[in-house]
């Protein structure tokens, strides 16, 4: 098996270490790949190649709808290589290939939305209070950018940080998820094809603890990018103050869901499960924490217990699977004890809790769709995020109790609200403590809208004209073309 190499300073090499990692499919456990295992030594080369592009100008003070057409030509890559990665994707997370071609199409839009916005960065002419001066606001690369990205959504995440900042004039170094890693690769290949300069894309493959660590530490890095858990963030957050860094920080949610008894019903059934079940509900702005209005409680649960039931389990590859594998045995592990503990703190299951009993699926890493009821508020099971097919549902009697449940959480990703009364739909979004707050729907996302999490679930935004502004400084230069002496120090 070749090794898959790093990218560093326009040349594809081994780890300093010699040392490699076997890439697995979690439907199956089969090695798909071996690759370069970087350390935190192949991280500081990564960054003074990005360094040393950024300082020499070359990327930066390209016009920058120069750099568009560069990002336009990314874009087209992918979409003519769109089966290859989506096959590529299915092998190396589990997820369906209908998914994962889903995903391919959102990741070229976000490379051509940039490609557009490269050109129409205006900057902006103040009214000077100043006579004969003129002051104007322009938007500049920050510089170096390390970017770290997780597993579940391994090469949207990626775009949503590799397109934006090549659009601003940025050079950067890429880590992704060390379990994921291979369209990663393949869209470093392609960045090279469309003939981004060399030292301005890095990638460096390997663990957080160490690539990781390093990127958010390292003084010559000017931003560092994170998409992961809170408990990372948070450490990502301390080794960034070493050199005041610039920080993004897109983290976890526990996303609620509140239906009235006023929602089109059979809708909101079917999207409360796919606000969940998609990925295995691997997904930040899963709809996990469903609030159901009393009146329709019990026969809203029926319904969701009824098609849950259905839901087919197989490989990615598979026409008919509906849902994938966990990510991997570890991850499984943590989705069985996190149920566990939902029944300890007196959660009803009703349906699923358990690994299936299929013989065809007993090498993958599968979880049984479930749904557990009689939860409240102050269950751990409830206030934090399970990231696998699980469903926790609360129950409510009035408005203003849906909002005070959803908004007891220490996340603030997404939420969504399900109700045919307009004014009641607008109320509820207006005081739902979230980034992104959806009204009969759940887990829309695209390149023109920003995404980012109020309270603990980040820092920043993506996507949409704010995701390009957080890789840019804010200059104001200021001009007095008529200079006059002052006369105020020294005279006499
Ligand atoms: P982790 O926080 O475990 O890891 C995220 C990335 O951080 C990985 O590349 C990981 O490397 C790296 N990392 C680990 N330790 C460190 C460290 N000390 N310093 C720097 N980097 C480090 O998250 P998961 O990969 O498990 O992803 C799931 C999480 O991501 C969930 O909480 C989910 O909600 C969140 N997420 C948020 C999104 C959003 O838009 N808000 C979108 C997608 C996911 P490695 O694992 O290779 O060691």
């Amino acid at each position: 098996m070749n090794i898959q190499k790093q990218l560093i300073g326009g040349k594809w090499v081994l780890s300093s270490s010699n040392e490699t990692r076997e890439i697995i499919n979690p439907f199956n456990q089969e090695i798909i790949a071996e690759v370069a295992e970087g350390n935190a030594e192949d991280a500081k080369q990564a960054i003074q190649a990005a360094r040393e592009a950024f300082d020499k100008g070359e990327w930066s003070r390209t016009l920058a709808t120069e750099r568009g057409k560069l990002v336009r030509k990314i874009a087209s890559l992918i979409e003519r290589d769109k089966e290859e990665l989506a096959r590529l994707e299915s092998l190396d997370t589990g997820k369906t290939v209908d998914e994962s071609r889903d995903d391919m199409d959102g990741i070229a839009d976000v490379f051509h939305y940039y490609a557009d916005l490269a050109g129409k960065n205006k900057g902006e002419m103040i009214d000077s209070p100043i006579p004969n001066t003129i002051s104007k606001i322009v938007r500049e690369p920050v510089g170096v950018c390390a970017q770290i990205t997780p597993w579940n959504y391994p090469l949207l995440q990626a775009s949503w940080k590799l397109a934006p900042a090549l659009a601003a004039g940025n050079t950067l170094v890429m880590k992704p998820s060390e379990i994921t890693p291979l369209t990663t690769i393949k869209v470093f290949e392609l960045m090279e094809e469309a003939g981004i300069p060399a030292g301005v894309t890095n990638l460096v493959l390997g663990a957080g603890s160490s690539v990781g660590d390093e990127l958010s530490k390292n003084t010559a890095v000017d931003l560092i990018s994170f998409t992961g858990g809170i408990e990372t963030g948070k450490k990502v957050m301390q080794a960034a103050s070493s050199n005041v860094k610039k920080l993004a920080l897109e983290l976890g949610g526990k996303n609620p869901n509140i239906i009235f008894a006023d929602a089109d019903f059979e809708t909101a059934v079917d999207q409360a499960m796919n606000g969940v079940f998609f990925h295995a509900g691997q997904i930040c702005s899963a709809g996990a924490r469903l609030i159901v209005e009393e009146s329709i409680h019990d026969k809203f649960v029926d319904a969701l217990v009824k098609r849950v039931r259905n839901i087919k389990l197989g490989s990615g590859f598979d026409q008919n699977t509906e849902m994938g594998p966990l990510i991997s045995a570890e991850h499984l592990e943590k989705v069985a004890n996190y149920v566990e503990t939902g029944l300890k703190e007196g959660a009803k299951l009703a349906v699923g809790g358990g690994k299936p009993e299929d013989a065809a699926l007993k090498d993958g890493f599968f979880y049984l769709p479930t749904v557990l009821v009689d939860c409240t508020t102050d269950m751990d099971v409830v206030q934090h995020e399970g990231f696998g097919p699980v469903i926790t549902v609360e129950k409510f009697s009035t408005e203003e109790k849906a909002i005070h449940l959803a908004n007891d959480s220490v996340y603030g990703l997404s939420g969504g609200v399900w109700t045919e009364d307009i004014a009641k739909a607008e109320r509820c979004a207006a005081q739902m403590r979230m980034g992104t707050v959806w009204i009969n729907d759940f887990n829309v996302f695209f390149a023109q809208a920003p995404w980012g999490g109020y309270k603990q679930s980040g820092i920043g935004h993506e996507l949409g004209t704010k995701g390009l502004e957080e890789y840019t400084e804010t200059k104001h230069i200021y001009h007095n073309i008529d200079p006059q002496p002052m006369n105020w120090f020294g005279k006499n």
